[in-house]
């Protein structure tokens, strides 16, 4: 089978090409891994030049009930600094982001397949394999696997992150967190915090790997870190939640110098943002617009 628009990854930077290539009439195929969204390791900021890619996507973070945040904090074990942001941003778990964008490609009527995972691509034959042996060939394809590898166009960098995401259930411990992202900075890495949809806090932790390998384990790692963050540990009382969603290899500062003709790199395939800055969904929601664009064109 060959295709005009293959995208690869169903995450913000995939929805937004098949998004904008289904909006000037093509029938972008868009293929998902997973069967329904159900989060991923990511701090669900949304920045002001994110609420602005949604809009012109067409999805209204509002009305997802993403929490309005207008504050940041940084804390440490000395000081708590605190600071109002530039522009109004948002709290958004990403199951409900990326739900959202996968519906509005659909709509757009981009053909949207879940459940089903690339294996393999081909940059030179420009196909890629399924995970149930099919193959597809594509006039342009749109690598969007973000923080996964694909055989046949890995990234290749020497040093990463891991990253760990858990919900905090509502509690009185999350106090203080309405219209804040509250930072905890600790050696090696920091745990973002914010109020998502459903009244739930989201965690979300960068640490390097080699301190999360000298420590074994998330369990063990964990106690380690909230003695040097005292004001995160009284937020989570002690306890740690029973499950992380983690990712072990964030390559900080990679990026893309070239691709194949017709293979559009979007979203962390393109470039990898520190995750502090909170921009990456962004920039996601950015480069899977223009590659649309550039393809087009
Ligand atoms: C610890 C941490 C915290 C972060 N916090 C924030 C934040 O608060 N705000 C912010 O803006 N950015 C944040 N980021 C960055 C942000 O998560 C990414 O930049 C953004 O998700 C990139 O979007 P993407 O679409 O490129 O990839 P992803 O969001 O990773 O989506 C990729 C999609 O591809 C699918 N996929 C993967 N492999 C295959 C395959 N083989 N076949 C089919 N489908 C596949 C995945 O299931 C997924 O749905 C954070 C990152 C980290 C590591």
């Amino acid at each position: 089978m060959t295709v005009p628009a293959l995208i690869i990854g169903g995450g913000p930077a995939g929805s937004a090409a098949a998004i904008t290539l289904a909006m000037a009439g093509m029938r972008p195929k868009l293929i998902e891994r997973h069967k329904l969204p159900a989060g991923c390791v990511c701090g669900g900021f949304l920045g002001w030049d994110a609420l602005r890619a949604l809009e012109a996507l067409g999805i209204d973070p509002w009305a997802l009930g993403a929490r309005p945040i207008s504050r940041f904090r940084l804390v440490t074990a000395e000081r708590v600094v605190e600071a109002e942001l530039p522009a109004l941003a948002a709290g958004l778990s990403r199951k409900m982001l990326d739900r959202a964008l996968l519906d509005a490609a659909r709509a757009a009527g981009a053909d949207v397949t879940l459940g089903r995972a690339a294996r393999a691509i081909d940059p030179l034959a420009r196909s890629v394999r399924l995970d149930d042996g099919d193959t597809i060939a594509a006039n342009a394809i749109f690598l969007a696997t973000g923080k996964h590898e694909m055989r046949g166009l890995a990234r290749r960098f020497a040093h990463s992150s891991a990253g760990l995401r858990a919900s905090l259930p509502s509690s009185q411990r999350l106090d203080g967190l309405a219209d804040v992202v509250e930072l905890h900075l600790f050696d090696d890495g920091y745990a973002g915090l914010l109020m998502q949809e459903d009244g739930s806090a989201n965690l979300c932790l960068s640490v390097s790997r080699d301190r999360l390998n000298e420590a074994g384990s998330i369990a063990a790692l964990l106690p380690d870190l909230m003695r040097q963050a005292p004001a995160l540990a009284a937020r989570m009382e002690g306890t740690v939640p029973p499950r992380f969603d983690a990712v072990s290899g964030v390559p900080y500062g990679w990026r893309a110098r070239n691709s194949g003709e017709g293979i559009f790199r979007i979203g962390d395939q393109a470039a990898v943002i520190a995750s502090l800055a909170g921009d990456g969904i962004a920039i996601a929601l950015a480069s899977g617009a223009s590659a649309a664009r550039a393809m087009l064109a």
